[in-house]
């Protein structure tokens, strides 16, 4: 009874019968381990009566292990296929499908799109972002769904191994850098366990990882400017800020000037800032 999760078997048939070619383009490659969606599930912290947000449900796997910890679920996934396919997979394999709903679109465009309601429900506020992304439009997608959807407080997501590292790094690492800080900006973040290739169908040629956002408070300031000041600021990384923000302030001398006054050394390099440093320059630059 309850829920019955996909096997290496079950993703093979599914794929057969719907027509699908996996595609790179679309970061298809589908989980068939029940102990993997399992461990996303729980690392998330998905329990009972939570309302998820899934991008890039697939075939299913993660959509199935979220619904047996109890949540709800809609999905957005852009492949039409897929989309249509996925309401008679959650039918078959689990007792409770009025809990689950999906939307076709592009994740990207979350602003200008409604997220699927429930059956069970009149409205759908998602508390969790819970997917295994596609590779190559994972930071986008984050990025735009902590934009976009204030009532996410958690984020958890399957990405690859690099881009999880890029995304969890502090200052002064040598992955540090644009997505870091801007994740920083909504967010709390840190890298989870690593997922072997071989839990996917078909196997990517990468490790996989989780990644964990948890939201806070965020600062009190101009965010489109403060991201064109890290922009900036990572442009050219090998740059002091003195130079790499020149263009944005106008001048070196001018972004001299507005380091000063932020209280932040010209020859410093951009991968030592904390958001908040960016924070201080932006303000600094209206002074
Ligand atoms: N969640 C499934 C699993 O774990 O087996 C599939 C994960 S697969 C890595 C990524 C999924 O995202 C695919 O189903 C793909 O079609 C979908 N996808 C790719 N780009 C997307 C986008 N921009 N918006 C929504 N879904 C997308």
């Amino acid at each position: 009874a309850g829920t019955s999760l996909l096997t290496p078997s079950d993703i093979r048939e599914l794929s057969n019968k719907l027509g699908i070619r996996p595609t790179k383009t679309l970061g298809q490659n589908f989980v068939g381990d029940g102990g993997t969606v399992r461990k996303i599930v729980s690392h998330a912290g998905v329990s009972e009566g939570d309302r998820v947000l899934e991008i890039g449900p697939g075939l299913g796997s993660l959509t199935l292990a979220l619904l047996e910890a109890g949540a709800f679920v809609s999905a957005v996934e852009i492949d039409p296929k897929l989309a249509a396919a996925l309401p008679e997979t959650v039918n078959a394999r689990h007792d409770r499908p009025e809990r689950f709903a999906v939307a076709q679109f592009d994740a990207l465009q979350l602003a200008d799109n409604e997220l699927a309601v429930p059956p069970e429900l009149d409205a759908f506020v998602p508390t969790h972002l819970v997917a295994n992304l596609p590779y190559n439009v994972a930071v986008p997608a984050i990025l735009t769904a902590l934009e976009h959807l204030p009532s996410l407080h958690i984020v958890d997501v399957m990405v690859q191994l690099e881009v999880a590292e890029r995304l969890a790094a502090k200052p002064g690492s040598r992955v540090y850098g644009v997505p870091s800080v801007k994740a920083a900006w909504y967010a709390e973040a840190a890298r989870g366990p690593l997922i072997s290739r071989s839990v996917f169908w078909p196997v990517p040629n990468v490790d996989s990882a989780l990644v964990r956002f948890d939201r806070r408070q965020e600062p009190d300031a101009d965010r489109e400017l403060v991201f064109k000041v890290i922009d900036g600021a990572f442009a050219q990384r090998r740059k002091t800020l003195r130079q790499s923000l020149a263009s944005w302030a106008g001048s070196p001398a001018r972004a001299e000037e507005i380091l000063r006054s932020a209280g932040i050394d010209p020859a410093l390099r951009g991968e030592k800032l904390t958001i908040e440093d960016f924070v201080a320059i932006a303000e600094a630059s209206q002074a």
